[in-house]
């Protein structure tokens, strides 16, 4: 089990079974009672999940892959996956959320390509298994360098060919708009963001024998994230 971090993951957890979680499920949406703010980090998350899914479809290798989706939110790159034959094993520190991604995918995919999934409430640094791929997206801005490192690590271990993972990165410009304090949606900014040097999170990487081969980068007004996908030479 982990040992650092405690606080901030306990912190997260709960923002992510309550509060948090109707805020983030409706973003999640295509419920159109959204705000303006809320409505472009819907459309900067889906550029996330639309690039990690062209590179899946460039190599066409997801069908009767194992996945994991460590940190999987409501299924949006969960349930793409299945739809395309790979088995996916998803998981979310909040029951709420790995909840809501299970009906989800009941619900939206045939049932052949959900039978292909399972999901569970898990602390990502206490998973087990090994996959052919292990994505975590858009998790890392909810904690600090040293529990990133921490989690690389873990995720790692569980990662037979291939990780990906996302997070926003720290320039001048996000970290001013941070301390402005827009970066949460809505009236309550109920959880930290923490942004990170690209270059802080490929030597975690690389520091567990991972080649960066390809990365992507999404920038709106409201939503910014950079994603990794790291590879094990051969
Ligand atoms: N990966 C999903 C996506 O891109 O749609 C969800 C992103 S959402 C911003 C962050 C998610 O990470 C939340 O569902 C939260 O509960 C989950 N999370 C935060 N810390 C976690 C941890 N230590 N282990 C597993 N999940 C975690």
């Amino acid at each position: 089990a982990s040992e650092i971090g405690q606080d901030d993951k306990e912190e997260v957890r709960d923002y992510f079974t309550n509060t948090g979680f109707g805020r983030w499920n409706k973003i999640y949406s295509d419920d159109d009672s959204v705000n303006a703010v809320q409505k472009d980090i819907r459309e900067g998350h889906a550029k996330t999940v639309e690039t990690i899914l062209s590179w899946v479809d460039e190599d066409g290798d997801a069908q009767g892959q194992t996945f994991c989706d460590a940190g999987c939110g409501v299924g949006s790159l969960a349930i793409p996956l299945a739809s395309r034959g790979a088995v996916v094993t998803a998981s979310d520190i909040s029951p709420t959320m790995a909840a809501e991604a299970q009906r989800r995918a009941a619900e939206e995919l045939p049932a052949s390509s959900a039978a292909l999934t399972t999901f569970q409430t898990s602390d990502l640094c206490d998973l087990s298994g090994f996959y052919d791929t292990v994505a975590c997206v858009d998790v890392m801005i909810h904690y600090p360098q040293e529990d990133v490192n921490e989690m690389i690590s873990a995720l790692s271990a569980l990662a037979k060919r291939r990780l990906i993972v996302s997070f926003a990165p720290k320039t001048l410009a996000y970290s001013l708009l941070k301390k402005v304090g827009e970066f949460f949606p809505g009236p309550s900014k109920a959880t930290r963001a923490y942004l990170h040097a690209e270059s802080d999170v490929v030597a975690a990487l690389e520091a567990e024998g991972w080649t960066i081969k390809r990365r992507g980068s999404t920038a709106s007004k409201f939503y910014f994230s950079n994603v990794l996908e790291a590879v094990r030479e051969a």
